[in-house]
């Protein structure tokens, strides 16, 4: 079955959510493919009796990035500072007890939560688009440039092959899996090809244990709930609590993605919680749930390199190509893509706000190129 649109986002993540976003306040036409049933990407949360942790993305710094600072404002969504006051835990081994650091003042640079996690964010943002533009459990398979100048979208959907034709493609997802996982034809330059496949999808060889509490019990111990660990497995500890009520601890774990395969899921928690009580207590070996997300799984966020590789901060590769059939048709707009913030939420907001921009322009050009309307087609 084919469809129309003016431009196809491949990824609902921030910045694809983002991006559909802002298409949809200048009624612009568009459909948003996403290959999970869920958007958000690595914006996740994780809910026990309505109480949410963040599994994925946590934290944003509004003093050094307005960008999605203001976007949470204007979506009028709660935030609150990250809660740091009390003592911070050195770890240096399993055989000795943890030494305390008097912390006395808090960061100077203020790391910002959203109520509800920063996935409360996707969820505000996929709130304000109609559902008939967003096709959700649609994986992107391939991507061909057609003799009209159209773009075909390829999709697999539980109901079979899908296909999309589009003036313009926002690839919303990580430049490393974009070239690890569509086919384009014809094939992209080998340069730009090249340089996305080297760049590291941030945060994707990570994993996170978090455990749920009925209340943040180390607060009346004096302690702030962060550790850094050189006996493992986690190797820094934060305070995960949400706004109000429950309390919540999140570790990332410090052992390679490999090992952590071979470990599996259920001797890793337990090791985990093992590391929590002898930091916290007795009280922090009984959560009242518990959770592991190993991103470096994930298949809609890491590719093989990124499993297999160290990681590493990624530096922006070139969002489009700058010649040949694929210029001014295709443009990468996740957070990798940001020059400003590479990997970061703010990259997200930041990415999809240029990408959109270069994308109304150039559809401005072939709207006067071919005296075709842009604006206001149907879905
Ligand atoms: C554990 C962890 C902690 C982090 N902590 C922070 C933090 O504290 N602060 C911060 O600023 N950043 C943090 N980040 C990074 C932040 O989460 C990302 O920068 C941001 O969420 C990226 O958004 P995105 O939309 O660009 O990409 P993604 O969120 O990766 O979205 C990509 C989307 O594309 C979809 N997709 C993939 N392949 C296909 C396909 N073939 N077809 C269709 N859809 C596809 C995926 O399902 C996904 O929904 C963290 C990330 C992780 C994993």
């Amino acid at each position: 079955m084919l469809s129309r649109t003016s431009i196809a986002i491949v990824g609902g993540g921030l910045s694809g959510l983002y991006a559909a976003y802002l298409l949809e306040q200048e009624g612009i036409d568009y459909v948003l493919l996403d290959a999970q049933d869920r958007s958000g990407g690595r914006l996740l949360a994780a809910d026990h009796q309505g109480a949410r942790v963040d599994l994925g993305a946590t934290w944003f710094w509004p003093e050094i990035q307005a960008e999605p600072w203001a976007l949470v404002q204007a979506l009028q969504l709660p935030t609150f500072r990250q809660p740091e006051a009390g003592d911070f835990l050195i770890d240096a081994s399993p055989h000795m007890a943890p030494r305390r650091i008097s912390a006395g003042t808090q960061e100077s640079t203020a790391s910002m939560r959203m109520a509800g996690g920063l996935a409360a964010l996707a969820d505000a943002l996929r709130a304000r688009l109609p559902s008939a533009r967003l096709r959700l459990g649609h994986r992107v398979s391939a991507v061909h440039r057609l003799e009209s100048g159209a773009v075909r979208i390829h999709a697999i959907g539980a109901q079979g092959p899908r296909e999309l034709e589009a003036h313009q493609v926002l690839l919303a997802l990580p430049p490393r899996l974009a070239v690890d996982s569509i086919a384009f034809a014809p094939p992209l330059p080998a340069a730009l090809a090249k340089a996305w496949a080297a760049c590291p999808t941030w945060m994707a060889p990570h994993a996170k244990y978090v455990a749920l509490y009925p209340r943040p019990f180390w607060r009346a111990q004096g302690l702030s709930g962060a550790a850094r660990s050189y006996a493992g497995p986690m190797a820094e500890i934060h305070d995960a609590s949400p706004l109000q009520g429950a309390g919540a601890l999140f570790g990332f774990i410090g052992i390679h993605a490999s090992a952590r395969r071979q470990l599996g899921e259920q001797a890793l928690l337990a090791h985990c919680r093992q590391q929590m009580g002898r930091l916290f207590g007795a009280e922090a070996l009984q959560p009242s749930a518990e959770w592991i997300k190993d991103w470096s799984q994930d298949a809609y966020t890491a590719s093989a390199a990124d499993t297999e590789g160290a990681g590493g901060h990624p530096t922006a590769p070139a969002m489009a190509a700058h010649e040949g059939p694929w210029q001014a048709c295709l443009l990468g707009i996740g957070s990798e893509w940001s020059a400003q913030f590479p990997g970061y939420v703010a990259g997200a907001v930041d990415a999809a706000t240029h990408g959109v921009q270069a994308s109304l322009a150039a559809a401005t050009l072939t709207k006067e190129q071919a005296g075709t309307a842009v604006k206001k087609e149907t879905p």
